[in-house]
């Protein structure tokens, strides 16, 4: 017997889109060089906010990979 391929019915097509890039304030360089944007996703129901993207071009500092307390 041939096993049949199971039938997903998931039509759920999500797109991920990266906001728009907004230069915001590093707390280390102490200048505007934080990298930010907005991670969004279409899907059929609507658009959500997923996340978030932010790293400094000057320094690489990210306050999402930092952490720590404090
Ligand atoms: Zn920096």
């Amino acid at each position: 017997m041939i096993p049949q391929p199971k039938s997903d019915d998931v039509d759920d097509d999500i797109t991920v889109s990266l906001g728009e890039i907004r230069q915001e304030w590093c707390a280390r360089c102490l200048k505007s060089t934080l990298d930010t944007a907005t991670i969004y996703a279409f899907a059929g129901t609507g658009a959500y906010v997923i996340g978030a993207y932010a790293v400094c071009e000057e320094c690489g500092w990210s306050p999402y990979a930092d952490k720590r307390a404090g």
